[in-house]
């Protein structure tokens, strides 16, 4: 059933199991695994069905460290969350977001990542992983590459796989979580959708050990309590640190913030552009077809490249990966050495093609025969520079990297108030050393790889140091309640309930450790499964 909050009378106490704060792609799986239970589930949304000014203001915050997307824009506060926001292009007028497992190495303790380590090994994710997956409506998640390239029209590149790896990504459809799973919800009997629903406040027993109720308030201006025995967070990576640490009236740090954790390591997936793959040949472009999206057997899937575990223990950096973007490049960007480069006049003669097309556009397509659209993008970026004597042929390389858990990375609450008088968020994006190093290090691994096969070799222009303002997020935002079976370590347990707190779980990205390099969609509806089925036996208790 869906509710406007709105229409609810001022101060009526509302009962229920289950709530859930937050209709992103996390409250809406949570949701769906408890349907048809013997049990009542609230889910609270702050925002309609339909994104509204005022609700997205609500969003608003401080940015005070590397520069980072206006927290306005880099949420969406309505019901689906930000999956409304993906954009990955699919094929057929689709969009959609890049799935991808974590590696087994990403749960480790590893000595030189601080704080690194999960309560478990990936292979406990892996069954939920698989039901991740299905979520997505993909039956076959599989990350072996064999299952995706093809060896003659779609090969792997011939790299030592002890150096450097292909890694495959998966994309999913954006609007199972606002469309299809919505129906789902509104449609089950013991299911309730409050919409403007803002959760303003957690409030607790007198020790702060039980949530007692959650504070509820429209911009209309009523008020509810909403009283249940289990109570979710699921707000997103900023906004869920925001209310526990908004939470304080008991706990006065803010609740669950007994070790003055709450908010701290937050982190990102480093994104950059920087550097070039110079092949040695043309023909290159008739082997990448794997590394560029495409559709094999109605999924679609990308290649990216990767260094090795081997490589990431012997270099002591962080998990990292690398897409590659064909595309001419003015000459004066590649250095003295690489202006022997590909020339486009000798690209074009190599190029597979029976009878020279007027267009590159038909080139390309005929050439990766690409049907996501990909080669629609790069094709007429490239059209304007062919032939032209100033441009050479090259990869851009769009470097994606995990991030070392730092505590003084972090969000906190500013002295600014939004409409409800609650303070806003603040944000402090740090970057370390180490996480520079690591995109540095992974391009000269790559770099000899790529010389001692003879393809070519790779442009590093990246310095090692300060990151370069360029370099940003990927709207992934992870750590600020991070899991650990030590509550002087760990806002949650390792059954994302929070520490201290009997009744309080967490939902999202923010429990996670750390991030590796993968995408955190496809773990955090994993480990919301997980959540569900323990919630599912404590329902029965
Ligand atoms: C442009 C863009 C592209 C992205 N692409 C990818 C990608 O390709 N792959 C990937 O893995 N990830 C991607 N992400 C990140 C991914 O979308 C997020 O990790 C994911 O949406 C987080 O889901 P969530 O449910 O935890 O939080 P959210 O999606 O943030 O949902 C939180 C929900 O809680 C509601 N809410 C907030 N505060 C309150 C409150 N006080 N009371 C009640 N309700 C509240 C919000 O309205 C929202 O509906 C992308 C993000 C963006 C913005």
């Amino acid at each position: 059933m869906l509710i406007d909050a709105r229409s609810v009378p001022e101060g009526e106490l509302i009962d229920t199991d289950v709530v859930i704060a937050g209709a992103g792609l996390a409250g809406i799986t949570l949701a769906r695994e408890l349907i048809g239970l013997d049990i009542s589930v609230c889910l609270l949304e702050s925002g309609g069905l339909q994104p509204d000014k005022a609700t997205q203001s609500l969003y608003y915050g401080q940015n005070i460290g590397h520069p980072y997307y206006p927290l306005d824009t880099a949420r969406a506060r309505f019901f689906g969350g930000s999956s409304h926001y993906w954009h990955c292009p699919m094929g057929r007028q689709r969009l959609g977001v890049r799935l991808r497992a974590l590696d087994p190495i990403d749960f480790e303790k590893r000595d030189w990542v601080p704080g690194s380590g999960w309560p478990f090994p990936k292979s406990h994710l892996d069954p939920y992983y698989e039901r991740a997956n299905r979520v997505f409506q993909i039956d076959n998640g599989s990350n072996a590459v064999g299952t995706w390239e093809n060896p003659v029209t779609a090969p792997r590149l011939p790299l030592d796989p002890d150096r450097v790896a292909t890694t495959v990504f998966h994309f999913g459809q954006r609007k199972f979580f606002f469309e299809d799973y919505r129906r789902e919800i509104e449609r089950a009997a013991n299911m309730r959708i409050y919409l403007y629903a803002n959760a303003l406040e957690v409030e607790t027993d007198e020790n702060a050990c039980r949530v007692t109720a959650l504070r509820v308030k429209t911009l209309a201006g009523n008020q509810c309590r909403v009283r249940a025995g289990i109570f979710v967070l699921a707000l997103g990576g900023i906004e869920t640190p925001r209310l526990l640490l908004l939470s304080r009236r008991v706990q006065t740090e803010g609740l669950g913030n007994r070790h003055d954790l709450v908010g701290r390591c937050f982190m990102e997936h480093p994104h950059l552009w920087s550097g070039f793959f110079v092949p040695k040949s043309p023909e290159i472009l008739n082997k990448c077809r794997l590394y560029l999206t495409r559709s094999v057997n109605g999924y679609a899937v990308m290649g990216k490249l990767t260094v090795s575990e081997k490589v990431l223990r012997k270099e002591q950096i962080l998990n990292y990966c690398v897409s590659l973007h064909p595309d001419l490049v003015p000459a004066k960007d590649l250095a003295e050495h690489s202006r022997g480069a590909v020339a486009t006049k000798e690209l074009l003669s190599s190029l597979r093609w029976k009878e020279r097309p007027s267009s590159f556009s038909r080139i390309l397509s005929d050439i990766i025969k690409d049907p996501i659209g990909a080669s629609e993008v790069i094709s007429r970026r490239l059209k304007s520079k062919l032939g032209r004597s100033d441009y050479r042929f090259a990869f851009r390389l769009n470097h994606m990297s995990e991030q070392t858990p730092d505590p003084q990375s972090r969000v906190t609450l500013a002295d600014e108030l939004d409409v409800f008088g609650q303070n806003r968020i603040c944000l402090d994006w740090r970057l370390s050393e180490l996480d520079i190093r690591t995109i540095v290090r992974a391009q000269e691994v790559i770099d000899a790889e790529m010389r001692r096969t003879g393809l070519g070799h790779v442009q590093v222009d990246l310095k090692e140091g300060k990151a370069p303002g360029q370099l940003h997020g990927g709207w992934h935002h992870m750590g600020t309640t991070r899991m650990h079976e030590d509550a002087s370590k760990g806002v949650v347990d390792p059954d994302c309930r929070v520490h201290g707190v009997s009744n309080l779980f967490i939902a999202g990205a923010s429990v996670f450790p750390t991030g590796g390099y993968a995408n955190p969609v496809l773990t955090t509806v994993a480990l919301v499964l997980r959540l569900a089925d323990h919630i599912r036996v404590l329902m029965r208790r």
